[in-house]
Formats: C-alpha cells, structure tokens, sequence
C-alpha cells in the first residue's frame, strides 16, 4: 500500500492484521491462500476479510466448484478506496475530539472518588455523593483539554500526511 503513513492509520482504526490481509491483496488471492500466507486459519482470514469487505476496502469474485458444488471466493482489495476510508475516519475522529474539547472548555463538572457528574447535578445533590458518600469537588480538567488538543493535532499532521 502506498504509504506507512495510511498503514498506520489503518492498523489503528482496524488492527495490524486486517492490514497484514490487505497487503497480500495486492492481486486476486483466495481466503485460503492469504491463510496459508499468513499462517492463520482460514476461518479468522474470513472474519478479517468480511470486516475489510464491510468497509468496502476488499471485493471479491464468487465461483462455483462444478464438482463440490461450493463456492469459492476470490479477493482482491480496493486500491482506490483505501485513501478514502483513511481520510473519512480521521475526519470523523476529528469532528468527535473537537465536541469532547467543546464540552470539555464550556462545562463546569464536579467529581468525588467513584463519579463525575455535571455542576446542576452535583448542586441537587449537595456536593455529596449518594454512592460512596465522599464530596463533589470541582474537576480540573486542564490535563484532560492538554490531552485532546494534543490529539487533534497529532490527527491534523496524520491528514496533512496523506
Ligand atoms: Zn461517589
């Protein structure tokens, strides 16, 4: 596949093994074949190929055996779509991090040992816990934000990169 950069993405929204398939599928392979490659069993190489074929990374040729009367399938991946796929989850992992950050900089939150819960909640209930009775005290989320912003730009440098 074209760079390390899409394979990384991929094996992080999928797993390193839907990318291991991939690779094999440069041209038309039977699922047995890919096992046999891979040195895993036909039936986990099925469950990875029907993931990748739901996401429409993967199609396949369905032929009949005249002798067994089975079929046998034929995969081959989806050049052409994998850059897409690639782009649209970064997006939407994009879109998702940036409404934590919004609800994370617009909301007051109070927790105590077991719970975080909104200011309006905590209030009702007296800044005191009904689970395990500690007080709700204000929670400083400013590591948290850190944490999201330094993930949306990590995803940002990952778009550019593609
Ligand atoms: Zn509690």
């Amino acid at each position: 596949m074209r760079s390390d950069v899409i394979r990384n993405v991929l094996a992080e929204c999928l797993s390193e093994s839907h990318v291991s398939v991939l690779d094999k599928l440069s041209d038309e392979k039977y699922d047995e074949d890919v096992a046999a490659d891979l040195g895993l069993k036909a039936t986990i190489i099925r469950t990875l190929l029907n993931d990748l074929h739901e996401n429409s990374l993967v199609e396949y040729q369905r032929t009949k055996n005249k002798k067994t009367g089975w079929y046998t399938y034929l995969w081959v991946r989806r050049e052409g779509k994998i850059k897409e796929y690639v782009q649209n989850w970064l997006n939407f992992q994009l879109l998702e991090l940036n409404s934590r950050l919004e609800d994370e900089t617009r909301n007051v939150t109070f927790n105590c040992e077991c719970m975080r819960v909104p200011y309006e909640s905590a209030m009702e209930a007296n800044f005191r816990c009904g689970s395990c009775g500690g007080d709700f005290v204000e929670y400083n989320n400013s590591e948290l934000i850190d944490e999201i912003v330094s993930e949306v730009a990590r995803i940002n440098s990952l778009v550019e990169q593609i």
